[in-house]
């Protein structure tokens, strides 16, 4: 540091007697006021700075960018999750026509079969009995659909991946306060921090998506 005696002349005019502990130029009086004028000048673009902050802190209309992706992504799901019921139902649908067209076929033959017999009277209790079987299972077809279930598809892990929200320790806000942090300060607090991040909360459990599924091959009631 100089002494008073080397005092440095103005940056302005040369003739200096003042030196800004700031940024360590040297001025004469009119110029060390000027100076000041310019940091008074600095502290009102800093207050603008920090007002313009506050209101953007104040509760608003609008909505945040990270809310609004938690919304797309639920949209998202719901519609993946609407697209695969929606396929599950035409696919059922399928399956219980083709099932009602073999039922009404194997109903045909018995029906043929019913009406001869009973023109030539050939039939016996085995014969009557054996009729009744075959059309209460066809019944038990018709109502339950034994050969068609809806199960979770295994082989597609999931369509839908869950999210969570995330917490990043950040050196920056851990900082905030009332002063402003000095060189040294932000350097030891940098050290003293470790980065990370901890998971604030789980979604739900993962969907998984259904298909409809043929347990067994049709059955046949009545060859012929
Ligand atoms: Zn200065
Ligand atoms: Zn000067």
């Amino acid at each position: 540091m100089a002494s008073n005696r080397e005092q440095k002349p103005c940056i302005g005019c040369e003739k200096g007697v003042a030196t800004c502990s700031g940024c360590e130029k040297h001025f004469c009086l009119p110029h060390f006021t000027e100076h000041r004028q310019e940091l008074d000048k600095r502290m009102d673009e800093v207050m603008h700075e920090h007002d313009q902050l506050l209101e953007a802190l104040k509760p608003q209309g609008t909505v945040h960018p990270l809310m609004s992706q938690i919304d797309t992504w639920e949209q998202a799901s719901i519609q993946k999750i609407k697209d695969t019921a929606k396929q599950a139902r035409e696919d059922l649908q399928v399956h219980l026509d083709c099932s009602r067209d073999r039922l009404t076929d194997s109903l045909g033959n018995i029906a043929q079969q019913l009406k001869s017999n009973q023109a030539s009277t050939v039939y016996t209790e085995k014969e009557l009995d054996e009729w009744l079987r075959q059309l209460k299972q066809m019944q038990q077809t018709l109502e339950k659909s034994p050969n068609i279930d809806v199960i979770k598809d295994e082989e597609i892990h999931s369509s839908i991946h869950m999210i969570k929200v995330l917490e990043k320790f950040s050196t920056e806000e851990h900082l905030m306060g009332n002063k402003a942090a000095t060189q040294s300060e932000l350097a030891s607090t940098s050290m003293s921090i470790s980065t990370g991040s901890f998971i604030s909360h789980f979604m739900i459990d993962n969907p998984s998506g259904y298909i409809v599924n043929l347990k067994t091959p049709p059955m046949k009631y009545l060859s012929n």
